[in-house]
């Protein structure tokens, strides 16, 4: 499989795909390796994880590299994302050991009642490109914690990375046959869902993630899907300051080139506000610097995929033609690599494709609301339900708003942020299960029962 730069597009790496008898060779080892590995102590296999961030840790510079060569990542993104994903690490390390215990509920009487948490078994855990170290976290760290073993299939787009995991988490001491890394595109994937695995544990787009829930329902294991999103932020006419909240709004539309799950899709701003938030909004964009993701104040880089340029010029051109005003942008950048220039679109409505597709890119479309209603109405007018956000001085104001939310998650005066500590899941087209929070622990495992009757 070859690896290209998706700035300057040359292939950077060459690797081995692995095939069908790979596969079944890896799930057999793995299915050996995983009844030891679930014999040793939570406490134990914490360590091996806590070894592994270690390992990340004193080798960033050369892991944000490697993420930023084949990703396009702007290289502090790529920092950022390393250091910031060990946050998984020490939620684990805080709370692994409290949420896998055994649990006594009745220890009087005749009958005793107990529970115990065991591993699922063999996982498979199906990845994306676009923040690997967070998204492969949530998944493998987790279900190797809980004493599952994994077979780890990072996206084409983020194959040396994968390696990388599988590289340090072997250096860490979690033994060969408890992680695999297969190497391979979309047939790869389709490969492990004809495979039986314990459970499939996928994060990539809506299409793909029904695919697999309809090609394995009938295994009857378990299966979660963190999927895409469109994911609206409303801006209030009692904001403070109008200029932070159009800045902070930028942030999230276009960190990552606008290619993370739950970057802000569509904005909806008071009418009372609204000529101030553009000319603010669109400033901020007009400043970000685009080009060589090595550059350390790089912003903007090239997108991961060559084909997404189409999406958003069919976007663009879409709403252009129903009524949408250019602010910024809104054509591919000529030249070597996959860059598209950030994109303001401004009078938008739900007409449009910018206002109901995901776009994950650099583009964003703005519309005018007169009230609350019309902007609840409009947020919840999706098939998705990732994440919502308003910002607003008004606490009771803002909740209000996001009780009415069909998302997994809402953000009252910030955006685009994923925390440990809170599950994270999606309604809608957006998912199914959880990840993170204790909730994300116990995912990895299956209970026992025990009634244990002492007369
Ligand atoms: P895809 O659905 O295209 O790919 C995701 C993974 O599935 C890749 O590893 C891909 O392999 C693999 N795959 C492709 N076809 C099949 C198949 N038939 N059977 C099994 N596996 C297959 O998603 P993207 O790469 O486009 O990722 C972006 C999407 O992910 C966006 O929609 C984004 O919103 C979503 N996402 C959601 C997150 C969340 O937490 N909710 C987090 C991050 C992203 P390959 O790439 O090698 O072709």
């Amino acid at each position: 499989m070859k690896i290209k730069n998706p700035a300057t597009g040359e292939i950077i790496a060459e690797l081995d795909e692995d095939r069908t008898e790979e596969v079944r060779a890896k799930l057999q080892s793995l299915r050996q390796g995983q009844r030891a590995w679930a014999q040793i102590s939570v406490r134990k296999r914490l360590a091996c994880i806590e070894r592994f961030g270690e390992l990340v840790r004193q080798n960033s510079d050369e892991l944000a590299a490697i993420l930023t060569a084949e990703t396009g990542k702007p290289i502090q993104q790529s920092h950022n994302e390393i250091i910031g994903a060990q946050n998984r690490i020490d939620h684990l390390k805080a709370n692994a050991e409290k949420w896998l215990a055994d649990e006594t509920l009745v220890d009087t009487g005749a009958t005793h009642e107990r529970i115990s948490y065991e591993p699922l078994g063999v996982i498979a855990n199906i990845s994306a490109w676009n923040f690997p170290y967070n998204v492969g976290y949530n998944v493998f760290l987790y279900a190797l914690v809980a004493g599952n073993a994994v077979m780890y299939k990072p996206s084409e787009y983020a194959a040396l990375t994968g390696k990388q995991f599988e590289k340090y988490l072997h250096l860490a001491g979690i033994p060969e046959n408890v992680f695999q890394c297969v190497v391979g595109d979309g047939k790869l994937g389709q490969t492990l869902l004809e495979e039986n695995f314990d459970g499939y544990w996928f994060t990539g787009s809506y299409l793909t993630g029904r695919h697999i829930a309809t090609t394995i329902a009938h295994k009857l294991v378990p299966l979660q899907l963190e999927l895409g999103g469109k994911d609206p932020l409303y801006v209030t006419d009692d904001v403070t300051d109008v200029k932070q909240a159009a800045i902070n709004a930028a942030e999230g539309a276009f960190y990552n080139n606008g290619q993370s799950c739950c970057a802000v899709e569509r904005i909806y701003v008071s009418e009372k506000i609204y000529d101030e938030f553009v000319a603010a909004f669109t400033a901020e964009v007009k400043s970000y610097t685009i080009g060589n993701p090595l550059k350390t104040d790089t912003f903007i880089g090239p997108m991961t995929r060559k084909q997404q340029v189409n999406v958003l010029d069919g976007q663009v051109k879409d709403a252009l033609k129903n009524g949408a005003l250019l602010k910024n942008g809104g054509k591919a950048i000529e030249g070597k690599g996959n860059f598209y220039e950030p994109t303001v679109l401004i009078n938008c409505s739900h007409a449009m494709k910018v206002m109901r597709d995901e776009s994950f890119g650099p583009i964003i479309g703005i519309q005018k609301v007169a009230s609350d209603q019309e902007a609840i109405a409009l947020m919840q007018d999706t098939e998705y339900g990732l994440t919502a956000s308003v910002f607003s001085s008004n606490e009771e104001r803002a909740l209000q708003i996001l009780r009415e939310m069909d998302t997994g998650t809402v953000y009252w005066n910030c955006c685009d942020r994923v925390s440990p500590n809170v599950p994270w899941s999606g309604r809608k087209n957006s998912g199914l299960g959880t990840t993170l929070s204790s909730q994300g622990i116990r995912a990895f495992v299956q209970p026992k029962s025990y009634h244990l009757r002492f007369s």
